[in-house]
């Protein structure tokens, strides 16, 4: 039976981490380490200022799930449930089910998808799961037969070195999915502004938001375009994020660095 470490970043109580945590009892064991209230959209960062507390939870869980809340991000609940707080060996690790969307350049802000390249820092197997709704009662059951067969598949094959797979769900019910397409990352289109206003004490705030991000719906295999389409939408997405085919370029710019011998001028 496989150890699951299950988190996310809306927090302990979100109810899609609990449909998560539920459906991993199907294929194995369960832990579920998850950031105390809501971490959303704090990416992939490592708290080192301050000391991590962990607190056991009781009753949000079925009984067979030992659970954590921790005061820290998605990727310190990673690190801390594989460096002893879980005392099994960990097999693979899943986050979500995420309340909203993680698509395109959303990955590099999500802690959903953070929680996965801890994991893969970590050379363990992950998939990070989310819906695309932020609806406080979203429907979440549709996702279950995905989240078992898609994590199943991941523990049968494997995953290549440093590779996460990022799962989008549409917000439909189950028999309308028309099935799995695997996907590249879209284009989005963010519709944040900068509001700035004066606080009860004359001080200036800037609150950055706006409306829900768009993307780029006409790009076929993309995962904008899967999931408006009622697909799931399987995205690999590779830590290395180096831009390999620019590089012969870059190398032609000028890098000689040998410092220019002083003129005679810069002696006082
Ligand atoms: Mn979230």
């Amino acid at each position: 039976m496989p150890n699951i470490l299950v988190s996310n970043d809306d927090g302990i109580f979100a109810p899609g981490l609990r449909t998560l945590a539920e459906a991993m009892l199907a294929l194995g064991d369960a832990w579920v380490v998850a950031p105390k209230d809501n971490q959303s959209a704090s990416g992939h960062r490592k708290t080192m200022h301050r000391p991590l507390r962990a607190t056991p939870v009781g009753q949000v869980f079925s009984p067979r799930i030992k659970a954590y809340a921790v005061d820290g991000a998605p990727s310190d609940c990673v690190a801390l449930a594989l460096m002893g707080l879980v005392e099994e060996d960990i097999d693979i690790v899943v986050a979500g089910v995420n309340s909203g969307p993680n698509l395109g350049q959303d990955v590099t802000y999500s802690g959903t998808v953070s929680v996965t390249l801890e994991a893969a820092i970590f050379n363990l197997p992950a998939v990070a799961f989310s819906l695309d709704s932020r609806h406080p009662d979203a429907d979440y059951r549709p996702t279950v037969d995905f989240l078992q067969s898609i994590t199943r598949q991941v523990l049968a094959n494997g995953l290549p070195h440093h590779t996460i797979l990022n799962v989008n769900f549409p917000a439909i019910p189950r028999k309308e999915i028309r099935g799995v397409r695997i996907t590249q990352q879209g284009r989005r289109v963010y519709r944040d502004v900068l509001t700035s206003r004066t606080d009860p004490f004359g001080q200036p705030y800037y609150w950055i938001a706006g409306a829900e991000p768009e993307g780029d719906i006409e790009t076929e295999g993309t995962d904008i375009w899967a999931i408006y389409r009622g697909f799931v939408s399987v995205t690999p997405i590779h830590l290395d994020l180096t831009r390999h085919e620019f590089m012969p370029a870059l190398r032609n710019w000028n890098w000689d660095t040998t410092p220019e011998l002083s003129t005679s001028e810069d002696t006082p």
